[in-house]
């Protein structure tokens, strides 16, 4: 450890993610696949398991896979910011799909966030979820311009819950001059993402559902004459009717079609000691925290309102979440410089699968379905996905989103390595920096 480090790390420091001390992964159990199932989900988190409660609970006996300890991807590592998850808004949608089409999916966005609350009510999750709020920081005047001018173009029948919050006023929702003002969305909410995943865990498992971790799928194989399909796995082959990739940022050449359209990009958290009671002043209203700057920032309160949850994109790639903490600390510190004496006490990271459109899709390509590219915001839409995507599976019409037949692209020369990020995110950190 480096001198820095040893500074700012408490003597208990975790590389792993601050949920996973109150919802702890359960290990590798020693389960014997079934032969055959209806239907094989790869990929064991909210996208995963919301499709399989479907499947099972529409009579097809199902088996979910994971490739490490259920629920080791994103699901159990993010941030726990629950929104719409549709990036571009309504005039960058429209220009490349038409009007009709962009009403639709900012449409099926806002659906996926009310939703979700609604979920979590009917299956009785007990995963602390609230409608606290979005508070989304301007980084300089010109960009609050910007968000303002963004928000009054979207046409009432499509646009957010939200008001602007000038500078002046904006101490109510943090205390941080940093800001320019920002908009906060009334609607966005907040929960812990490890007991949300245990919750739907348990759901699955008690629908009759089978889930197996550290059983890694290596090929898939359509079988001769029939619709179904052979996955061979680390501990064994199972044939399925229907497979279901739910792999997320962590898509690999087992399905060389998708990985070609997932870009995997690196996302990184610390958590602060116990701050006390002083936590609270920094957020007054318990909102969740993102910001305008390209290069993203996240933030919260822990769900017991005493700890600082500090997210961002500080590397592309990096594995280990220690190596990121200076870093992601001396951004915490611009933000909230206050906190120069306090501790890191947990640090973790995870692959968000983007796309080159930025929104997510699902669908069926040579007979496996997927549902993937969440683009950083896949809490309330992975688990929306999922569910439609199961859905889908069982050939019910409420399955089908406007997020079907959406062109799914990739670019000439990707193969699942990200070549081309290093050039961008170097070019997105000068804009951020002029506050352009
Ligand atoms: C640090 C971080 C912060 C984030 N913060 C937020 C946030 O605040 N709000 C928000 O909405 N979203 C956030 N996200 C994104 C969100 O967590 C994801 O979009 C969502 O969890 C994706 O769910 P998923 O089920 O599709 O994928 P995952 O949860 O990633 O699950 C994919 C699983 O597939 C498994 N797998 C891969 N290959 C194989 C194989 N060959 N065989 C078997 N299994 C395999 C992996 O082991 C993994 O467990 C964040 C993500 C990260 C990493």
């Amino acid at each position: 450890m480096s001198v820095a480090q040893s500074k700012i790390l408490t003597d208990d420091f975790r590389s792993e993610p601050y949920w996973w001390t109150g919802t702890p992964r359960s290990c590798a159990d020693d389960t014997v696949l079934p032969p055959r199932v209806d239907v094989l989900v790869i990929g064991s988190g909210y996208t995963g398991l919301c499709a399989a409660l479907q499947t099972m609970r529409g009579g097809r006996s199902t088996l979910v896979i994971d490739a490490e300890d259920i629920g080791w991807g994103c699901s159990s590592r993010n941030g726990g910011q629950v929104s719409t998850g549709i990036k571009p808004d309504f005039v960058a949608l429209s220009k490349r799909y038409g009007e009709t089409k962009a009403r639709a999916v900012l449409q099926e966005g806002a659906r996926a966030l009310r939703w979700i609350g609604q979920f979590v009510k009917d299956e009785h999750l007990n995963c602390g979820f609230v409608e606290c709020g979005r508070f989304h920081g301007a980084h300089s005047t010109r960009q609050f311009d910007q968000i303002s001018y963004q928000l009054g173009r979207q046409p009432v029948d499509v646009r957010p819950e939200a008001y602007l919050v000038s500078r002046a006023e904006q101490s109510s929702e943090i205390n941080t001059d940093y800001y320019h003002g920002g908009v906060v969305f009334e609607r966005h909410g907040s929960l812990d993402p490890g007991a949300y995943h245990q919750g739907l865990l348990e759901r699955v498992k008690a629908s009759g559902a089978q889930v197996i971790g550290c059983c890694a799928a290596l090929s898939i194989e359509k079988q001769r004459g029939s619709s179904r399909s052979i996955v061979r796995t680390a501990r064994g082959a199972i044939e399925a009717n229907d497979v279901i990739i739910a792999t997320g940022g962590y898509t690999s050449a087992l399905t060389p079609w998708q990985q070609r359209r997932v870009i995997p990009i690196g996302s990184y958290i610390i958590a602060t000691e116990d701050l006390g009671s002083c936590a609270r002043e920094l957020i007054p209203k318990g909102r969740v925290v993102t910001d305008t700057r390209r290069v993203v920032v996240y933030y919260r309160l822990s769900p017991d309102g005493r700890r600082l949850l500090f997210g961002g994109r500080v590397s592309l790639k990096e594995k280990n979440p220690r190596c990121c903490v200076p870093r992601l600390y001396r951004q915490m510190l611009t933000i909230f410089p206050q906190l120069r004496s306090v501790k890191v006490s947990h640090a973790w990271m995870g692959f968000v699968g983007w796309t080159f459109e930025h929104l997510p899709h699902l669908g069926r390509h040579e007979g496996l379905w997927y549902s993937l590219g969440y683009c950083g915001s896949g809490v309330a839409t992975a688990s929306y996905l999922g569910t439609r995507l199961g859905q889908q599976v069982l050939g019910l019409d409420e399955g089908r989103t406007a997020l079907d037949d959406l062109p799914f692209n990739t670019r000439p020369f990707y193969y699942g390595v990200p070549w081309f990020l290093g050039a961008s995110v170097w070019w997105y950190r000068q804009l951020d920096r002029t506050g352009i």
